[in-house]
């Protein structure tokens, strides 16, 4: 297999794949048994890694970025390096568990709030009826759980540990614990659990398309709009660093 070719948005790596490139190398890093982490990179990602050294050296190191947001595909446009198309972490989470039921890959939902990963998890093997997930854990992405939340990933010998604690802490969480965790893959994804669940909406697809996502989530989780400053921030920024 082909390396992705990466494009970098204000210095932050983004690797142009499809989602069946993503399963592919998932797949691919199952068999080989090794550590691999993927993250899923928007513009609240780039515009933290552009004055946090630590998420910034994990999106680096880190095996696979996926273009995650409209305006990380938009912005590579933009910068006349296009991507083929976006890779929507919840969308990637659903597809893989489609697939991990094919191919008997066993997940770990590691995050969110009390029952929620539960909850998830019940969901996508409802409709994956042969899907594993191997252990569920809400937790805490506190230093002090670390030694417990590895053990318990490591003795349900999962192939993949999916991370929802947000960004960057889920991010740097599997940077550090993936490999004594045992598990092959590792993914930082969001609110996928919530969405899973239900107990956050999700913009209704034509609301997707259009590219007004965010202002779907900030009319839903106002107080998100101190995080949400990102994104103007993120636009200016792209838009400044061509200019120069
Ligand atoms: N979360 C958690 N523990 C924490 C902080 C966050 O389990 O200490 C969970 C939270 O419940 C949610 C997810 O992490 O399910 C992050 O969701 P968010 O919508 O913030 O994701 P992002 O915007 O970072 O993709």
């Amino acid at each position: 297999m082909i390396p992705p070719a990466t494009v970098r948005i204000l210095g932050i790596p983004v690797h142009d794949v499809t989602y069946d490139e993503a399963l592919a190398w998932i797949g691919r890093w199952i068999a080989q048994g090794e550590a691999r982490q993927i993250t899923t990179v928007n513009p609240e990602f780039v515009m933290r890694a552009q004055h946090d050294a630590e998420f910034r050296a994990v999106l680096e190191r880190a095996d696979l970025c996926v273009p995650d947001a409209v305006g990380i595909t938009l912005a590579a446009r933009y910068l006349g390096q296009p991507l083929r198309g976006r890779v929507a972490g919840i969308d990637l989470v659903e597809r893989l568990a489609a697939r991990a039921a094919a191919e008997g890959w066993r997940i770990f939902m590691l995050g969110a709030a009390p029952g929620v990963a539960k909850r998830a998890a019940a969901i996508l093997t409802g409709r994956n009826p042969s899907l594993d997930v191997c252990g569920t854990h809400a937790g805490s992405p506190a230093a002090e759980e670390e030694n417990d939340i590895v053990q318990r990933v490591r003795a349900a010998r999962a192939d993949i540990l999916l991370v929802a604690y947000g960004a960057p802490a889920q991010d740097l969480w599997i940077a550090r614990n993936l490999e004594r965790s045992s598990a092959a893959v590792g993914i930082g994804v969001g609110g996928a659990f919530d969405y899973i669940a239900g107990t956050v909406q999700r913009a209704p697809p034509w609301v997707q398309r259009v590219g007004l996502e965010w202002l779907y989530r900030l009319a839903r989780q106002p107080w998100r709009w101190q995080r949400q400053l990102a994104l103007p921030r993120f636009a200016l920024a792209v838009l400044f660093s061509k200019r120069r």
